[in-house]
């Protein structure tokens, strides 16, 4: 029996998560489940699973949960920080799967533990990715990219002849907004931006790869995750999200996984690995998919991707301000406050204005995490004005 935490258990990757475990409860043993705010979908989840402890990172939302599983076997706790303590409660697999840097701490917490620690959650990678890695090694712990790209890349990459990687080729779907002009994108509504052609997503990921953003953090998060010079790192749009990444090798063997876009493909990897387990979704079917397109991704209509390319080359604390000025800017989108293209426009102003001392600690990349959420929260503020 394996024990498994999923932080972020009511999200798109935390239920794909738990349909997986689901189907072989004499193989993994739920130690402990958390959410935001969702107490329906904790509780019958907690409840499904027989989970030891439940835990919503929104005190005010813990007298309903108390309620929704007293009588069960489940204990329950309230509060950002019982929500790192819960991370830091040993399990052998634990899911990241909190949207945002609000996953930061507690995944940090999990890694401490020194168990196997799979993250979906891309955010911290992006503005911690030193710090997140160097915890990862001092504590022995594994570190697993559920990210459809990355676990490609994880799985097509020789990691013992780095040096004969040519290329890494990061796929993108392009999004919504793949052929939209200049003029339709000013208009866009958040409902629009959502609705994402290929994958079924959070909310805040789904603007992120209508803005093509999502693809900025992955470049930043492969660049963590592989030893490849960045400049070897490409992106290239392929509508139909089979080919989730590629490695080219100096020989000129390219290779690519290809799968259905089903975000429990990459988590089955990650719950398996080394080994490899059955899931529920039908094989790929090539004849009746037919064809496969690429194309070079925009850099004009999507700045988002010259931002993130620029962030990464700066290095130091630009990932991080270039994250958190997202973050805050896609809410503010989200709720109706800013236009679309501001998205970016508000990320490049906070990138301009604040240039830190490069962030080594934990508590450094937290303070520039919420000096840059501060200056993007004014210039939301002077946008609706
Ligand atoms: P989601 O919005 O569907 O779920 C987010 C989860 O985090 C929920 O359980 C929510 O309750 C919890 N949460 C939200 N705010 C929180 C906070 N402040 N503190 C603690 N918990 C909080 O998001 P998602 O689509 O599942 O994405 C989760 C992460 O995985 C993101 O970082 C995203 O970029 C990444 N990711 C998602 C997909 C996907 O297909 N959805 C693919 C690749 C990577
Ligand atoms: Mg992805």
């Amino acid at each position: 029996m394996r024990s498994v935490t999923i932080l972020g258990a009511t999200g798109s990757v935390g239920t794909s998560t738990l349909d997986l475990i689901e189907r072989e409860p004499d193989r993994y043993r739920v130690r402990t489940l958390t959410a935001n705010c969702d107490v329906a979908r904790l509780a019958a989840a907690a409840r499904r699973t027989r989970a030891e402890l439940a835990v919503v990172a929104d005190e005010r939302c813990l007298p309903d949960l108390r309620e929704a599983l007293a009588g069960t076997e489940t204990s329950v706790a309230g509060g950002r920080a019982a929500v790192i303590e819960a991370a830091a409660l040993h399990a052998d697999w634990t899911m990241g799967a909190i949207v945002g840097c609000a996953g930061l701490e507690p995944a940090m917490a999990a890694i401490a533990n020194g168990g196997t620690v799979v993250l979906a959650n891309k955010e911290p990678l992006v503005s911690a990715g030193e710090v997140v890695l160097a915890a990862a090694a001092k504590a022995g712990a594994t570190l697993l990219p559920a990210d459809s790209e990355h676990n490609a890349i994880f799985q097509c990459f020789d990691f013992d002849r780095p040096e004969r990687v040519r290329r890494i080729i990061l796929t993108a779907s392009g999004g919504p907004f793949r052929q939209a002009t200049a003029e339709e994108m000013r208009r866009v509504t958040p409902e629009q931006a959502v609705a994402h052609p290929n994958w079924s997503m959070g909310a805040k990921i789904s603007v992120d790869s209508a803005t093509m953003m999502n693809k900025g953090l992955e470049l930043i998060e492969a660049a963590r995750l592989f030893p490849v010079p960045s400049d070897r790192i490409e992106i290239v749009l392929h509508p139909q999200s089979v080919i989730h990444s590629a490695v080219d090798y100096v020989d000129g063997s390219m290779l690519a996984q290809l799968g259905p876009s089903d975000m429990r493909v990459p988590i089955a990897h990650c719950l398996a690995w080394p080994d490899r387990m059955p899931t529920p979704m039908a094989p790929l079917d090539l004849v009746a998919l037919g064809r496969l397109d690429f194309a070079a991704p925009d850099p004009v209509r999507f700045p988002a991707l010259r931002l993130a390319r620029a962030a990464l080359e700066a290095g130091g604390a630009a990932p991080a301000i270039l994250n958190a000025a997202n973050e805050i800017a896609v809410a503010a989108f989200l709720a109706h406050r800013i236009g679309f293209l501001e998205i970016a426009a508000i990320v490049e102003d906070v990138l301009h204005r604040y240039d830190p001392a490069p962030p080594e600690t934990l508590d450094a990349v937290i303070a520039v995490d919420a000096e840059a959420r501060g200056l993007a929260t004014q210039r939301v503020e002077e946008c609706v004005a």
